[in-house]
């Protein structure tokens, strides 16, 4: 225990300690956080479904009908009918043969990797994809080739030198929306790259289901590329308001997945009331209320990264409502998030290992409910706080 007391305050003596922080009351544009009202530009929330009345609505008629538990893996004794219109509604959605509900983000990457790969098999995986990517690739015991960040060039190299000695599967994985940079995934290229070395596809669309595309369909439908991704990967706690993930994909590598994939097969499904809220939100998505709520994101994002821009920050490649705001050591990083905090701006300071070392930043995630006049007021309370900021 002494032991485990003096690494974490070596930690908080490198400005790298993490603590939570509660809020009371739902997750809103703005929280209750110490009995004041702050501003939240740090929720994944982005199209504010969290809190709709529809949500909450359908959420509490699927509990009262169905129960408050799923009560097994879904193999035992827990597929419910809610499991089975929800993946058909993701099936739809994504235009594919088949979907499959995790329990989450992190629960899908992990099982569709180890389902879909072993040894023998060589995934290809971006240098900044999500922790839960990273995690997957080792359980599946795969050889991994990390290209880097969006560098087609050095991906078709290292393709190229694994075509001559294949043995087994290829497959290439990347997130849609890089989750710490806001910036995409060169979806066109990786497509044409995946169809000359007869390779998979796997698109982690965390942050860009619901939110990117006219339809809101995702990163692939923004960059015109909707039906030629393989493995649609998505999860349904960020703009889609609730909880869990999924795999949209040929039926044959669904069925895969339900025989192999370790965090299905071995983990209590999502609950009744989870899966009425997800069922919901995609009836939301698809109306002309998500694409209301999707162009009020952009007008946010807009004005806030335009302005921040503007006055010279890095912003690294953003083009969505994750934007990054470069500040590079971990104390001044620390610092800025504290004293906007107290100006009432609930900001999150990024450290290592989450982004390399020296890229710490602030990471702004704009959402579709916050008014315009407080995103342009935070953007220049934002460059006042990094203007004083010592060093
Ligand atoms: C958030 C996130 C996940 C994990 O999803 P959870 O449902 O939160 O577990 C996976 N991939 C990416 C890119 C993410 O941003």
């Amino acid at each position: 225990m002494r032991e485990l007391r003096k690494n974490l305050e070596e930690l908080q003596g490198l400005g790298m300690l993490r603590t939570l922080k509660t809020i009371a009351g739902p997750q809103g544009p703005r929280v209750m956080l110490d009995g004041r009202e702050v501003l939240l530009l740090c929720s994944n929330n982005y199209l504010g479904l969290a809190g709709h009345p529809d949500l909450i609505e359908a959420s509490c008629a699927a509990t009262r009908r169905f129960g408050v538990g799923s009560g097994a893996s879904r193999l035992v004794s827990g597929t419910m009918e809610l499991h089975d219109r929800l993946e058909q509604r993701i099936a739809a959605f994504k235009n594919t043969e088949a979907a499959l509900v995790f329990n989450s983000g992190y629960a899908a990457n992990t099982g569709i990797l180890q389902g879909l790969a072993g040894p023998g098999d060589v995934i290809f995986s971006d240098q900044l994809n999500h922790a839960s990517i990273i995690d997957g690739c080792r359980l599946s015991e795969a050889r991994t080739l990390v290209y880097p960040h969006r560098d087609m060039a050095a991906l078709e190299s290292l393709l190229q030198t694994e075509s001559s000695r294949r043995l087994g599967r290829f497959l290439i994985v990347t997130d849609g929306i890089f989750s710490m940079d806001g910036d995409m995934a060169p979806l066109a290229e990786l497509v044409a790259l995946k169809d000359r070395y007869d390779t998979l596809l796997m698109v982690d669309d965390a942050h860009g289901t619901g939110v990117l595309g006219a339809t809101g369909r995702g990163t692939a439908e923004l960059l015109g590329c909707l039906d030629r991704v393989d493995l649609h990967m998505g999860t349904l706690g960020k703009a889609l308001g609730s909880f869990g993930a999924y795999l949209a994909a040929d039926r044959v590598v669904i069925d895969t997945l339900i025989n192999r994939s370790r965090s299905f097969i071995f983990s209590t499904s999502l609950p009744p009331g989870v899966l009425g809220a997800s069922l919901a939100a995609f009836d939301l998505v698809d109306g002309p209320e998500g694409a209301q709520r999707r162009q009020a994101l952009e007008t946010n994002r807009k004005l806030f990264a335009e302005r921040l821009r503007q006055a010279g920050v890095d912003l690294c490649d953003s083009r969505t409502q994750i934007v990054p705001i470069l500040t590079g050591e971990p104390v001044p990083t620390m610092e800025a998030a504290r004293r906007l905090l107290d100006s009432g701006v609930f900001i999150q300071g990024i450290r290592p290992p989450t982004v390399p070392v020296g890229r710490c930043r602030l990471r702004a995630t704009l959402m579709a409910d916050h008014r315009p006049e407080e995103v342009s007021a935070a953007a220049e309370l934002i460059l006042d706080t990094l203007a004083d900021l010592p060093g």
